[in-house]
């Protein structure tokens, strides 16, 4: 059952144009973040999330919700901060550190060699063979992350000024700003106005 406590996920928490750095963006906000920052606060709130994002059935995310090992939202929070800290240093025009993009492909392989992830067709990223197992699920999301590290048009990468998150620019002129206009880009407009006002 659903409770209060669930982060629910609106289509404004899927901005990114990849489903690696809306992820990334699973948190509230990356500059000055409050103590109630993180929006993965359970194994149903990872479910919800590959549901949501189109990459679970509702059953698979159910599974997920059911997942009682301790370490793992912690391990799916840290693969996070990880993939986070890859893009946002692409996104700044600067290289990754090693550390963290070997984190990454150290994740991934042990997904793929320990049996937590098959590969079905070709042309798609891997999938996860159990959706209870909680090793596979993070590996699951190295895996994505690595093929956005290599697949994404980096100078299109950008982090929001006002929030830090992260997205792809997928506008033909390539010229946007915000996460969304009608979250940061408005408020920006809102306080800019203020501060004219309050000089005056
Ligand atoms: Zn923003």
């Amino acid at each position: 059952m659903p409770n209060n406590l669930d982060t629910v996920w609106t289509r404004g928490h899927f901005i990114g144009g990849h489903p690696a750095v809306d992820f990334t963006n699973a948190v509230f906000t990356r500059h000055m973040p409050g103590d109630d920052n993180d929006l993965l606060n359970s194994p149903r709130d990872v479910g919800n999330w590959l549901h949501f994002a189109g990459l679970a059935t509702k059953a698979q995310a159910n599974a997920i919700s059911d997942i009682q090992a301790p370490a793992f939202l912690g391990s799916v929070r840290e693969l996070r901060e990880t993939s986070f800290s890859v893009f946002d240093a692409l996104a700044a025009g600067k290289p990754p550190s090693t550390e963290a993009l070997g984190l990454l492909f150290e994740r991934a392989a042990k997904g793929l060699s320990g049996g937590g992830l098959k590969l079905v067709e070709t042309d798609a990223a891997p999938q996860i063979v159990r959706f209870d197992d909680p090793k596979a699920i993070v590996a699951f999301f190295t895996t994505i992350s690595i093929e956005a590290y290599f697949a994404l048009p980096r100078e299109r990468l950008h982090a929001c000024p006002r929030c830090g998150w992260l997205f792809v620019d997928t506008s033909r002129g390539g010229r946007r700003r915000w996460c969304s206009m009608q979250t940061c880009g408005n408020r920006e407009k809102a306080s800019r106005h203020k501060e004219k006002a309050d000089d005056q």
